[in-house]
């Protein structure tokens, strides 16, 4: 980073603050986009389910507190909930590859597993958004986390 000779130290720090904000606002613009996002599904289905589970619609939603994705097999539509943004690509993707499972077996049974053992990342993934859930409900400790 270049920094103007004369800044004080104080200034100097807010501006490399000032420069790390914005990189990290750069840096979370950048999840996928609706379009980038149905193309994922699109590649997903081809490699975990020979391209059987066609969604006419992926996208993201900011209604959805409590799921993770949903789907509605009748019209071909997927959402995925905007807090998976930021999470680790393995963990969206399993999220996609759950609900495009559920274009092909509505509900969990176990042909609905049989078929998402084709994500070789299912439960890692699982087990991260069980974490995560699990961390939601941890009382609040005052400095654990930065301001
Ligand atoms: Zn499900």
């Amino acid at each position: 980073m270049l920094i103007p000779a004369r800044m004080s130290e104080a200034e100097e720090q807010r501006w490399v603050r000032v420069m790390l904000d914005k990189l990290a606002a750069q840096e979370s613009r950048r999840t996928l986009g609706d379009a980038e996002l149905a193309e994922r599904a699109r590649r997903l289905s081809e490699q975990y389910f020979d391209g059987r589970a066609r969604p006419r619609s992926v996208r993201w939603v900011t209604n959805q507190n409590t799921r993770w994705g949903s789907c509605t097999p009748s019209d071909g539509s997927i959402r995925l909930s905007h807090r998976l943004q930021g999470m680790p690509e393995y963990v969206v993707d399993y999220v996609l590859c759950h609900e495009l499972a559920h274009l092909l077996v509505p509900g969990h049974g176990p042909r609905f597993w049989r078929l998402l053992e084709a994500y070789p990342r299912t439960e890692r993934a699982r087990g991260y958004l069980e974490g995560v859930v699990a961390a939601e409900r941890l009382p609040h400790v005052p400095g654990a986390r930065d301001e």
